[in-house]
């Protein structure tokens, strides 16, 4: 790293608490040393109220683009100069880019590409496809919005009765709006509905986070009829790598259990693609972390 780090290297952030678990320096500091890349990725722990003076440092400092992440994804819209047309519609940026390092801040969300990406990986395309999805909040909304972007016929989104209901309300306008997909919302609570709409869908999409602690022993489908061999069933959660929807998929045999470290790498490959214009070496990355 000594030898890595010079009076040139550039410096990519990350900015989020809590942060520190996070795979993502890792992961870009492994890249950028395979392509010999002269950048350096480091997180730092912020939350809401530091996140002005972070944005002007980030000016400041000439910081070459940042990762954003909890608490901060919608916070920092109003701080930058412009937010493409996808964070937009998102209402969230995972990225920013800062034009060679000149102050012009761009947010981006690289969270659905990423799901995206991990689809395809795995040989499954979302367009024409009927696609139920639960959870609304950050990562549901990204999915849900890139899905309908990406030419999915249906998605039908179910959450429970919280605050992010009326954000599934919100997203499901915006598609219908916006794209030629048909997005609708439906309670969590009507079961029956949710196992209608599954065996009416070649992918399930869990994006709630239930299945990481403390829900580790909560899996949202508890009926084994409800798994097919020709239903793909994707759990954006990685920690753990195997959650209990995914185990009793695999179990019940379902086409594919698909855990959320795909849609962590291929969000970071985008990422790093704003940041320096090339592609993450993202078999090797694979290789090495996963
Ligand atoms: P969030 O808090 O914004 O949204 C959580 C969603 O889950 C909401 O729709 C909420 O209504 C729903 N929910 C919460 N508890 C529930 C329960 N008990 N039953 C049913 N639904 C419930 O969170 P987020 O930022 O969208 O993150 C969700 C998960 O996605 C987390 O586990 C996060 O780690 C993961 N994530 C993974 C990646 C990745 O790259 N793999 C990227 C982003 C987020």
């Amino acid at each position: 790293m000594t030898e890595r780090l010079t009076g040139h290297t550039l410096l990519i952030s990350l900015i989020a608490i809590p942060i520190r678990h996070s795979m993502s320096p890792t992961m870009h500091n492994e890249a950028f040393a395979k392509l010999g890349l002269d950048y350096a990725y480091l997180a730092f722990e912020v939350g809401n109220k530091e996140l002005k003076d972070t944005v002007q440092g980030i000016r400041a400092l000439g910081i070459r683009g940042s990762n954003v992440s909890m608490p901060n994804k919608q916070a920092i819209i109003p701080y930058l100069d412009e937010v493409s047309p996808e964070a937009t519609l998102i209402g969230a940026v995972n990225t920013v880019t800062n034009n060679e390092g000149k102050g012009h801040l761009v947010g981006y969300n690289t969270d659905g590409i990423g799901a995206m990406e991990a689809l395809k990986d795995e040989g499954v395309e979302v367009k024409n496809q009927i696609i139920t999805l639960t959870g609304a909040g950050g990562a549901g909304t990204a999915i849900a919005i890139q899905a309908a972007f990406d030419g999915a016929k249906e998605i039908r989104i179910f959450n429970i009765d919280d605050d992010s209901f009326v954000n599934a309300k919100e997203t499901a306008t915006k598609i219908n709006e916006n794209t030629d997909c048909q997005a609708t919302v439906s309670d969590l609570a009507d079961q029956e509905a949710f196992k209608k709409s599954i065996a009416e869908s070649s992918i399930y999409i869990d994006a709630t986070g239930v299945g990481m602690k403390p829900l580790e022993n909560i899996s949202l489908i508890t009926d084994s009829a409800v798994i097919r061999p020709d239903l793909v069933i994707f759990d954006v959660v990685y920690s753990p790598r195997e959650t209990k929807l995914l185990k009793f998929a695999k179990e019940h045999g379902a086409k594919k259990a698909i855990n959320g470290l795909g849609m962590m790498l291929y969000q970071g490959a985008a990422a790093f693609k704003l940041f320096t214009g090339e592609d993450m070496p993202v078999s090797y990355i694979k290789n090495l972390l996963f």
